[in-house]
């Protein structure tokens, strides 16, 4: 059997995504922290794993990234979320953004019920598409489904989400869900019966 491949990309470079709710929290950290933890713990079922940039301070384009994915099983993109520029305490729910042909809806969905239940977010973890005018909206996506790799962007909630955010900080609570994931993605993939 061929082994299962993917590829990770953190979301965004630098210090990227200013949390209003808590001065400490930059989407780019958690992206680029969590990315290396499912890494290393993807490993640990066989997998191999690329990811899409060497370091957290050198960007590349979005379609780029995407692209990178080719002859991989799953592209993968780490985020969290924001709605608006300011704190919502209200909105505090992950979300998978899946391709248009519907192939990564079941595993989006399972990843993003997920981490519902480990971050005990107020609202249940979710999924969404949505078209552009070339086919997939996000870049990543549009990247992946170029190469014909299965890709979802996985939002870990809402960064304007104090008690979210807060959450996201704990670097504990980070490997937590590094584990999760890989143990999700590798039942989904048939790593481990
Ligand atoms: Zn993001």
């Amino acid at each position: 059997m061929k082994p299962f491949k993917i590829c990770i990309d953190a979301g965004h470079y630098g210090k990227y995504n200013h949390s209003p709710a808590v001065d400490d929290y930059y989407e780019s950290d958690m992206n680029w922290k969590l990315h290396l933890m499912l890494k290393e713990e993807l490993e640990k079922y066989g997998a191999q794993v690329i990811t899409t940039r060497e370091n957290q301070e050198t960007d590349k384009p979005l379609f780029e990234r995407g692209a990178m994915s080719e002859g991989c099983d799953l592209f993968l993109s780490i985020h969290s979320n924001a709605v608006g520029d300011d704190v919502n305490e209200d909105v505090d729910y992950p979300i998978s953004i899946v391709q248009l042909h519907g192939k990564g809806d079941e595993l989006g969905l399972k990843i993003a019920k997920c981490v519902a239940e480990l971050m005990g977010t107020r609202q249940e973890g979710t999924i969404k598409n949505r078209r552009g005018e070339n086919g997939e909206y996000y870049g990543v996506l549009r990247g992946a489904a170029a190469v014909n790799t299965l890709g979802i962007i996985i939002e870990h909630s809402f960064h304007t989400n104090t008690r979210s955010t807060l959450w996201l900080l704990n670097d504990d609570n980070l490997k937590k869900t590094a584990k999760a994931e890989a143990k999700l993605i590798a039942e989904y993939f048939g790593l481990i019966s």
